[in-house]
């Protein structure tokens, strides 16, 4: 059974500490906390994903976001409050568009003549909180038209996918094996210079992976790639069936596999993966069932429903050149 880890959100501290209304310049002390809480999506370390800073206007403090991600990010704040009243009530969650500064909430104080102070911690993870997954997508399977893998977890799979791994897929297949588009997108995020990985918790930093974020803003994760095993970048369009890069062992896991899920956020720290259903090269829109071998159907039959006068003759063609 394949474990990995690839879902754990990664988060970021901040705080502000000790700010007085009479006395917050001399006080004024900003210091980041780098949390990342075990999880491969943490590994661009020297790239910065977000940052929060304020700007004071009188007694006002507007708080911002930057997202340097292609992706949106979800953050939480948790806010301590002494003699100030929000824009918002705390802890607060909300999701911020990629590449871009954005307002996120204003404090100000409750008693104007009397001191206050703040202190704030952030989680973020990429990803929405508000997209909604297109419940009529159907997906190619994530590997080359005509090939067959064994789905070796499952939705609900007791072994990893529980929690908000509960619609994440392994495919057990061998490493270097071509890795293809479920769904067209955008590419988001990209590692690949891990080359470690196993079956301890040690390793749950060190998956390689890409993100496509979908039209409906939910993201797809393709992890345990194998090193340097992309051949898409941050930004590029991609169709389903492309190619994308090769599989791998790298991270947590016991196995070579691919690790696919489809998810939004619902949180700076929670992910949700939502379940999604596949064209097979004998089915057009199956949920899969671990333990059970998949062959990818044909690209250009599955982007389209088959016609009523011929998709027997389509599904046999398909069927036809896959693997025993
Ligand atoms: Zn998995």
């Amino acid at each position: 059974m394949a474990k990995d880890n690839t879902l754990q959100p990664y988060s970021r501290s901040v705080n502000d500490g000790n700010v007085t209304a009479r006395s917050w310049l001399s006080y004024l002390l900003f210091f980041a906390l780098f949390v990342c809480l075990g999880n491969d999506l943490c590994a661009q370390s020297n790239t910065k994903s977000f940052r929060v800073f304020t700007k004071r206007e009188g007694n006002t403090t507007r708080f911002f976001v930057e997202n340097f991600e292609a992706a949106e990010i979800t953050a939480t704040f948790e806010m301590d409050l002494e003699n100030l009243t929000g824009s918002t009530n705390f802890p607060y969650t909300t999701t911020f568009p990629a590449n871009k500064i954005s307002e996120a909430f204003t404090v100000w104080p409750s008693k104007p003549e009397a001191p206050w102070n703040y202190s704030y911690t952030t989680h973020y993870t990429m990803g929405s909180s508000v997209a909604i997954h297109d419940s009529k997508q159907v997906y190619l399977l994530p590997f080359e038209a005509g090939e067959t893998y064994r789905l070796t977890q499952g939705y609900n799979g007791s072994y990893s996918h529980t929690g908000p791994d509960q619609f994440a897929l392994d495919f057990r297949m061998p490493v270097g094996t071509a890795v293809h588009a479920a769904r067209g997108g955008m590419v988001v995020k990209v590692k690949t210079d891990s080359s470690s990985g196993g079956g301890d918790r040690k390793y749950q930093n060190q998956a390689n992976y890409i993100l496509v974020r979908h039209s409906d803003g939910t993201l797809a994760n393709y992890a345990h790639l194998k090193k340097d095993g992309a051949i898409v970048k941050v930004g590029q369009m991609i169709e389903a069936g492309d190619l994308i890069g090769f599989s791998g062992n790298t991270g947590f896991s016991s196995g070579p596999h691919l690790h696919f899920s489809v998810f939004k956020t619902k949180n700076g720290s929670q992910r949700q993966t939502v379940p999604v259903k596949f064209r097979t090269s004998d089915a057009f829109a199956v949920t899969l069932t671990e333990g059970k071998n998949y062959t990818c159907a044909a690209t250009a039959m599955a982007l389209s429903k088959p016609a009523r006068s011929s998709p027997v003759v389509s599904d046999t063609r398909s069927a036809a050149a896959g693997r025993p």
